[in-house]
């Protein structure tokens, strides 16, 4: 078969020769991009591959040594996750993911990994792992298995907001929830705000698991958002929505200030609804 060229690469074929476990990550890495999530190397994915999904790619896997985690996850033992690598460019997955994406197996214990596709020619996992497989571990257990997708990308208003404004878990909720009628029906437990923490530390890693046993969204202040799912579009679509309302705000405050927005009393009217269950200790009493 004739593969076409691209400055002397092997371009990216959708075939039968290739992984079916990157049809989503693929569109996933290239949405980031193109809405100016991802500068650079910024924002990474991680996909928790179903069984089905691994043995219908056992061909292309290899072995490799294994690797201390930062931070143990026993109840991952055994799990196998396709994730974006270190230092690569999102935008780039869709042209090389042999190159900017991998897949690793996490061992039964929970302590180490190793890759077992991509990464090519060298290269590991992103620098995020540690909160990636800390929110996996809460996510699993809390959504009975079902949630499989992390993303963690720099979207710009959401990021402004922590710059302009003093935030809690309360006051940035109800900020989005009551700037866009969507938001209480797709995030109605809320977002986490997680005041400054170093990338990548342990520390940020712990806090993001303990915020995502309650909800499924957290923003990190001054860096960005992470957000949990069933798959790649739920978590995509969470981060979007927030974003979204993010964005409204900003240009609502740039058109002369925020005048009017929904009460309390509308919140409830959405929630009652759409059947969600707001948290009540953030939606309150007040109006
Ligand atoms: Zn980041």
């Amino acid at each position: 078969m004739n593969v076409p060229r691209i400055a002397g690469h092997d371009a990216i074929k959708m075939t039968t020769s290739t992984p079916t476990f990157l049809h989503d990550i693929v569109k996933t890495s290239r949405d980031m991009w193109s809405k100016g999530w991802a500068e650079a190397n910024a924002g990474n994915i991680s996909l928790r591959l179903t069984p089905e999904i691994v043995e219908a790619n056992t061909a292309f896997f290899r072995t490799s040594e294994w690797v201390a985690l930062q931070r143990s996850v026993p109840s991952l033992g055994g799990e196998v996750f396709l994730v974006t690598g270190t230092g690569r460019y999102l935008r780039n997955v869709e042209l090389f993911p042999e190159k900017n994406v991998g897949v690793i197996e996490i061992d039964d214990a929970g302590k180490t990994y190793r890759v077992l596709w991509g990464y090519k020619p060298a290269g590991a996992p992103t620098s995020e792992l540690g909160p990636h497989l800390g929110v996996h571990a809460v996510r699993k257990a809390k959504s009975d298995n079902a949630e499989r997708a992390v993303i963690h990308t720099h979207a710009p208003n959401i990021v402004a907001l922590s710059n302009a404004l003093d935030l809690d878990t309360r006051i940035l909720t109800r900020l989005l929830w009551r700037i866009h009628a969507e938001c209480i029906v797709v995030f109605p437990e809320g977002v986490e705000f997680i005041p400054w923490l170093l990338p990548g530390s342990v520390d940020i890693a712990e806090a993001t698991a303990r915020a995502l046993e309650k909800r499924r969204v957290a923003v990190w202040q001054f860096h960005g958002i992470l957000a949990a799912g069933r798959n790649l579009d739920a978590a995509f679509g969470l981060i979007d929505t927030v974003e979204k309302a993010a964005a409204i705000y900003v240009r609502a405050v740039a058109a002369g200030g925020v005048k009017n927005q929904l009460s309390v009393a509308q919140l409830r009217d959405l929630a009652a609804r759409f059947h969600v269950q707001p948290d009540e200790t953030i939606l309150g009493e007040s109006t």
